[in-house]
């Protein structure tokens, strides 16, 4: 059974060996180009027009967060799929632990959306949750 995988948007655009990074800001849709000067725990973060920016570029830098989303194999479903997604944004790093979790799992119908389908994903303290509902074989017409 095939499984769909997707991430959000990777916003970096370039990286320069000086240690110098560029991102999109994506807190917002102005969408600023932001500077980030590496500088051990303190980076310096240039070209953002607010606060929020300085944060996410600093967070991105330091430590990038993605939302995963995915689809688990459905056992008695209406589909062989139901949609998910981490309850909030996990470390970048452990996103392909994440993934081959989701890949190995299966969860029975009746799926609601917001069921908790995985309470700790790959140790991140994550729930994984459904974001698609599946009431079961026997309730389609
Ligand atoms: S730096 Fe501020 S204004 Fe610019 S995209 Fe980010 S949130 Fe929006």
């Amino acid at each position: 059974m095939e499984t769909r995988t997707g991430m959000e948007m990777k916003t970096e655009i370039k990286t320069s060996p000086d240690r110098k990074r560029e991102f999109v800001c994506i807190v917002c849709p102005v969408g600023c180009s932001l500077i980030i000067d590496g500088e051990g725990e303190s980076p310096r973060v240039s070209g953002n027009q607010c606060k929020r920016g300085e944060v996410y570029g600093k967070q991105e830098y330091l430590r990038p967060m993605r939302m995963v989303t995915s689809s688990v194999a459905v056992d008695g479903g209406a589909q062989p799929l139901c949609s998910v997604k981490t309850e909030r944004e996990i470390d970048k790093a452990k996103i392909f632990e994440a993934i081959e979790a989701i890949r190995s799992m299966r969860v029975r119908a009746p799926v609601e959306i917001g069921q908790t389908i995985a309470q700790d994903i790959a140790g991140t303290g994550v729930r994984l949750i459904a974001t698609t509902a599946d009431a079961g074989r026997s309730h389609t017409a």
